[in-house]
């Protein structure tokens, strides 16, 4: 099995050296718990992998995963830049020192202000339509403005159809073949273009679509250059490496996709003679998701028509489930060897039949006190968490070989009113 999962001589989950049960106690529940070394791990991991075949290359981590300031701080002191997606990510990156050569803004549908904001940041943008590209040379002076281009290079693939972002219906990208039209464009508005970017989706464990989008972004490169002459300085191939979520689910086997997706660029670049422009990948999931773990603890065990685990959190707090039917493994990490005896429903704490955790799942004996632990709820859990039901946020806590630190307060009551205004005439 290929999920990451440890077990204490207590026979308790063990989170980056603490004690699950010792989280929950010192800090609450429910709550992130976000293991420092496995990101370091994960990044390392991965940038190894690359580079070693191919060194001029840059990971840019995509932060909508997981936006949390220390989680961020802990990928920057690794040395790895940032991909955006909105002013607010380019804002939070800038805060944390990020440089701007460090950070690359791919959002899409933006206006004129959000446009400016970012271009007068520094950051490089990848621009995503002909709208776009037109709404910014009326808002900065584009002479030798340095920018990129999203392209659709046709191929989609991802864990969800909500997570695909190639092909006809997506909405993403300037269209493959108006790039060497939209590239000229963009000179003739005395822009610098340099670079081009594709993102085919997310959560993908196959190798195969991945070098169907570098073939395919590669040829859209070497018409582009063939076409106008650009030396493009980086080709920018998206994220959407994904993780294993069930125990079947077998990791990728990164060295070797590494390699090849390396060979087959190169082939790419003689093959249409662009030098050695730096490749750039955007794993967002890959460098988060198994190193955060949902603890949540087991407030009532109920027999209806069927079993119900209810659990002290619901899809305001880890929305996967329930937006894309996506699966977590769940332990009890009050019992961790305990044999397993049954399969129930954890359901979570929101007044909707679609707030379940997981339908039918093996568990041991699960009594009410119990925690559970939620696993790889690192990418997309926090940041798609919501206050629906008048929830407060849950808290976050970082642990780094078995020290534990707050680095993000539950949300209280008062937190909820926040901003809020009761207009005179109702007072
Ligand atoms: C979301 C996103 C990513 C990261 O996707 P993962 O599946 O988390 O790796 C990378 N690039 C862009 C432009 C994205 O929107």
């Amino acid at each position: 099995m290929d999920l990451n999962i440890k077990t204490n001589d207590k026979d308790h989950l063990d989170i980056g050296g603490a004690d699950a049960l010792d989280l929950v106690e010192e800090f609450g529940s429910p709550i992130y718990a976000i293991d420092e070394v496995r990101i370091r791990e994960n990044y390392n991991k991965f940038y190894n992998s690359f580079s070693k075949y191919y060194p001029d290359f840059k990971v840019f981590y995509a932060c909508k995963a997981n936006t949390n300031l220390a989680v961020m701080k802990i990928l920057e002191s690794e040395g790895c830049c940032v991909d955006t997606v909105s002013p607010g990510e380019v804002y939070i990156s800038r805060k944390l020192g990020f440089s701007p050569d460090r950070i690359l803004f791919t959002g899409n549908n933006i206006t004129d202000e959000e446009l400016k904001m970012v271009h007068d940041m520094g950051v490089i943008l990848n621009i995503d339509s002909v709208s776009a590209l037109n709404r910014l040379s009326e808002v900065v002076n584009p002479k030798g403005f340095k920018i990129s281009f999203r392209v659709n290079p046709m191929v989609g693939a991802g864990h969800h159809e909500h997570t695909i972002t190639g092909g006809v219906m997506s909405k993403f990208g300037i269209m493959d073949n108006e790039a060497s039209e939209v590239y000229a464009m963009a000179k003739d508005l005395g822009f610098d273009p340099i670079g081009m970017h594709s993102h085919i989706g997310s959560g993908i464990l196959d190798p195969e679509p991945f070098k169907l989008a570098i073939g395919s972004t590669m040829d859209i490169a070497g018409k582009v250059h063939e076409d106008t002459g650009i030396d493009f300085e980086f080709v920018d191939f998206g994220g959407g490496v994904g993780v294993p979520y069930t125990p079947e689910e077998k990791a990728l086997d990164l060295d070797h996709f590494a390699s090849e997706n390396i060979s087959f660029f190169k082939e790419k670049l003689s093959e249409y003679n662009m030098g050695k422009p730096t490749m750039y990948l955007e794993p967002g999931r890959y460098l988060v998701a198994d190193a955060v773990t949902l603890l949540v603890k087991v407030n009532s065990v109920k027999q209806s028509y069927r079993k119900f685990i209810g659990v002290n959190a619901g899809f305001n707090t880890l929305l996967r489930p329930s937006m894309y039917d996506s699966y977590h493994h769940i332990v009890d990490a009050s019992k961790m060897s305990a044999p397993i005896t049954q399969e129930v429903d954890v359901a979570g704490n929101v007044c909707e039949s679609g707030d379940l955790f997981a339908r039918d799942r093996p568990l041991p004996d699960v009594e009410e006190g119990d925690v559970l632990g939620i696993l790889n709820a690192g990418a997309y859990g926090f940041t798609m968490a919501s206050n629906y039901n008048s929830r407060p946020l849950p808290a976050e806590v970082l642990v780094n070989n078995g020290e534990a630190t707050l680095v993000r307060k539950a949300q209280t009551f008062d937190d909820l009113l926040e901003g809020q205004i009761i207009p005179e005439h109702l007072e």
